[in-house]
């Protein structure tokens, strides 16, 4: 039997105990982490997943260095404690949510405060748990690295994705127009609830025909692309003269065969891309102030507001499950864990 102390230096958390398959994923009792100077403890009410946790899972995406090794990139919960020297107003009990570099999978994790934001008021920490890397990496990708502008388009692939309904949603918010793809009928009608202009099926035809037709021949000014090699050639098709294809995902392969510069350069195209979980603190500190500031104002509980879309909830026990949903592309939006069943 646990001593009190021990309880309260231990907490739970899901562990990959040999890189594989989602049957790898156990609940353990861990030593529960103390904040740093500059970070605050949460008692983490719920975590999301997120690609990268099933490409961790297999050893294919390991945690930066000096970062928790346990899965999970962002959380929503309320906190229970403060390190030294944090120098925002946060205090016990405040809700909120937390990108992480990892540690999310557990009951409690320990965060730099600038990596904080508030709970919008008309959020439950569930649907919070839903916002922190998805609505991140929209953001990040839309006004940091395309500079996205009012009346531009931009194409969206894996549109009923969690990044891909995040950024349908701050398209329109930005007054710029979005189109997607996505490879199932549900999906392409909830991307159209979300705002889309118009969805593509690009199981079932060549999206950037379809994209050349209803942009009249012009093509977009963005493309976010989470796919990579398998659709180079459609997505270049696709682009606008001098337009920007920011590559932040590879779904579909790393490798690109054929005369992609030639057909890159004979459209000015733009190629860029962008990882969000190593950056430094700096820089992310700087896109959790701007999206607070600039977003989160626009979760509200009516009209145009934004709101995260929650495809599943999961207890912690049925994280292996929740993994295998992922993996089978069966989500549309985001697959919460909830820690306490
Ligand atoms: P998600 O909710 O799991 O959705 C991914 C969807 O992509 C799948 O449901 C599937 O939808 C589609 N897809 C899968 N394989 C595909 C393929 N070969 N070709 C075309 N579509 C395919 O994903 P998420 O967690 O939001 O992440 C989306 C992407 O963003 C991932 O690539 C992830 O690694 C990337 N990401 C990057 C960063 C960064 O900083 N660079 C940060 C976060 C996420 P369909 O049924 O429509 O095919």
């Amino acid at each position: 039997m646990q001593s009190n102390t021990e309880e309260k230096s231990s907490m739970l958390a899901v562990y990959v105990d040999k890189p594989g398959g989602p049957e790898q994923l156990h609940l353990q009792t861990v030593p529960r982490p103390q904040p740093k100077h500059g970070e605050v403890l949460i008692r983490v009410h719920a975590t999301a997943l997120n690609r990268a946790d099933l490409l961790q899972r297999r050893g294919l995406y390991p945690a930066p260095p000096g970062e928790s090794e346990i899965l999970g990139l962002e959380a929503a919960g309320i906190i229970t404690s403060l390190g030294p020297g944090v120098k925002k107003s946060w205090r016990p009990g405040d809700q909120v949510m937390a990108l992480l570099c990892g540690g999310g999978y557990a009951e409690f994790v320990a965060v730099p405060e600038e990596l904080l934001m508030p709970v919008p008021k008309h959020l439950t920490l569930v649907q919070a748990a839903a916002v922190p890397e998805a609505w991140l990496t929209a953001y990040q990708l839309l006004h940091f690295i395309a500079r996205v502008k009012q009346g531009e388009t931009v194409l969206i692939h894996a549109g009923a994705s969690g990044v891909g309904t995040a950024a349908i949603q701050l398209v329109r918010l930005a007054q710029a127009v979005p189109i997607i793809t996505a490879g199932s009928p549900e999906k392409l009608k909830m991307a159209d609830k979300l705002g889309a202009a118009a969805g593509f099926n690009y199981k079932e035809e060549d999206f950037s025909e379809r994209v050349l037709q209803h942009t009249e021949g012009r093509g977009v000014d963005v493309i976010l692309d989470c796919i990579g090699g398998a659709c180079w050639e459609r997505n270049v098709r696709s682009l606008a003269m001098d337009g920007r294809w920011v590559l932040y995902g590879m779904l579909g392969g790393k490798t690109a065969e054929g005369d992609l510069l030639g057909k890159l350069l004979f459209k000015r195209g733009h190629l860029l891309s962008s990882l969000l979980r190593s950056r430094s603190l700096q820089y992310k500190a700087e896109l959790v102030r701007s999206f607070t500031e600039q977003v989160l104002p626009h979760f509200l509980t009516s009209g145009e507001s934004l709101r995260p879309v929650i495809d599943s909830v999961f207890n912690l026990e049925a994280i292996a499950e929740a993994h295998r949903h992922m993996e089978a592309n069966r989500n549309i939006g985001k697959i919460v864990i909830k820690m306490d069943s």
